[in-house]
């Protein structure tokens, strides 16, 4: 297990805050880091907990002496229980700091989750990374088939043009955060019963930017980014499948500070094609053959995807019967190979006959050869079709 951060760290307080900068502390943390405003988001998840047990501790004077005093040690198993679920947001802030805010209800901090980049919960690290940007495509078979190229909008954050993504338009503008030197971190020093600790939290002043700006830039409000709508062209090599995720290293969201791009990912989807169905890089198709044809045997055409093939139908194919044209199916993802396309024939059994058709077949029904007589090898033949219901 990792070892326990420091209560006054968890909140980014200072060791002798007092109870109002300490719940105005956990107030932004809560809101930030809630469950409902971050689903899905086990870091995001973790960090509420950790601030609401450093809360639970830090906002009873009692507890919080025998914190000072003895770290840790002193406050075990003193944490909030979240077996019951975490409580809805507004609840909690609610009842927080209803005093405070005269009752009034939080149902305006909306607008507190759209800003940042993933990397919001580690401010001390310097170089940020932009949020990636996760898009769909619907390919049809032929265009997995052959690979395609996909023109792809998207509307992502870019560096600001104004300030050139530093904020502000000029450099003099920026000045190195007097509260922590630069380093986006303050050190303190802890003396408990288990001796001497130094903790690091970030530097409130800034943030953890290390760098103060004065006059920020009225294009991006200081941010260094602004929005764009831009079209990238995304090539898709054949073979693909639907579910699988391409990754187009930086083409996401800028990061402020001109840090490193997000990526964009790109989703497989496929379209269901009318006539062929799919297994992996092999085809399935069904032929649908005459009577005759079946009884006499054909050359019949079956239209694929990269052109037509002649098939041959053996005299005496019974309704089912499978071939397998080999390398005739889909390329084989990031390889030469290719996989195989299966034939089914099915025999179309004509539902109106004129007199004369009719005459003919009746004239056939006594005869020896129309009369079922399965071969050994035609009955496994015709159990492995009863296997398919
Ligand atoms: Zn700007």
């Amino acid at each position: 297990m990792a070892e326990k951060r420091d209560y006054y760290e968890v909140l980014g307080v200072n060791r002798n805050a007092t109870p109002e900068e300490i719940k105005k502390a956990y107030r932004k943390m809560a809101i930030k880091y809630h469950p409902d405003k971050n689903p899905g988001d086990k870091e995001a998840e973790e960090k509420f907990k950790e601030a609401a047990e450093a809360y639970a501790v830090l906002s009873d004077p009692d507890k919080k002496a025998r914190y000072d005093q003895y770290g840790h040690a002193g406050v075990e198993g003193a944490g909030p229980d979240f077996s019951g679920g975490f409580g809805n947001l507004n609840d909690i802030l609610n009842d927080l700091f209803s005093g405070a805010f005269g009752g009034s209800g939080f149902g305006g901090f909306g607008g507190f989750g759209g800003f940042g980049g993933g990397r919001q919960g580690q401010p001390q690290q310097r170089v940020y990374r932009g949020r990636d940007i996760r898009v769909r495509v619907k390919l049809t078979l032929e265009e997995i088939a052959s690979g395609t190229e996909k023109e792809i909008t998207i509307e992502r954050s870019v560096p600001c043009k104004d300030c050139g993504g530093k904020g502000t338009k000029n450099s003099s503008d920026i000045k190195t955060c007097p509260g922590c030197n630069g380093t986006g971190q303050t050190a303190r020093v802890t003396n408990s019963f288990l001796g001497q600790t130094v903790t690091y939290s970030t530097c409130q002043q800034c943030g953890g930017e290390g760098k103060i700006i004065s006059n920020p830039c009225p294009t991006c409000s200081g941010t260094g980014l602004t929005r764009k709508r831009d079209t990238i062209k995304v090539k898709i090599p054949a073979g693909v499948e639907g579910g699988m995720q391409m990754t187009i290293q930086g083409e996401g969201h800028a990061a402020k500070n001109n840090g490193i791009n997000g990526d964009l990912l790109v989703v497989i989807e496929e379209q269901q094609h009318p006539d062929f169905s799919r297994n992996g890089s092999d085809l399935y198709y069904t032929k649908i053959i005459s009577l005759p044809e079946a009884i006499l045997g054909a050359d019949v055409e079956i239209p694929c995807i990269d052109g037509t093939y002649k098939v041959k139908v053996e005299p005496g194919t019974q309704s089912g019967t499978t071939v397998r044209l080999r390398g005739k199916g889909l390329p084989v993802l990031n390889s030469y190979s290719k996989g195989d396309l299966y034939v089914k024939f099915a025999v179309w059994i004509p539902k109106k006959l004129n007199r004369h058709e009719k005459e003919l077949i009746e004239s056939l029904k006594d005869s020896e050869s129309f009369k079922p007589a399965p071969t050994k090898e035609d009955k496994s033949f015709f159990d492995k079709l009863k296997d398919l219901f």
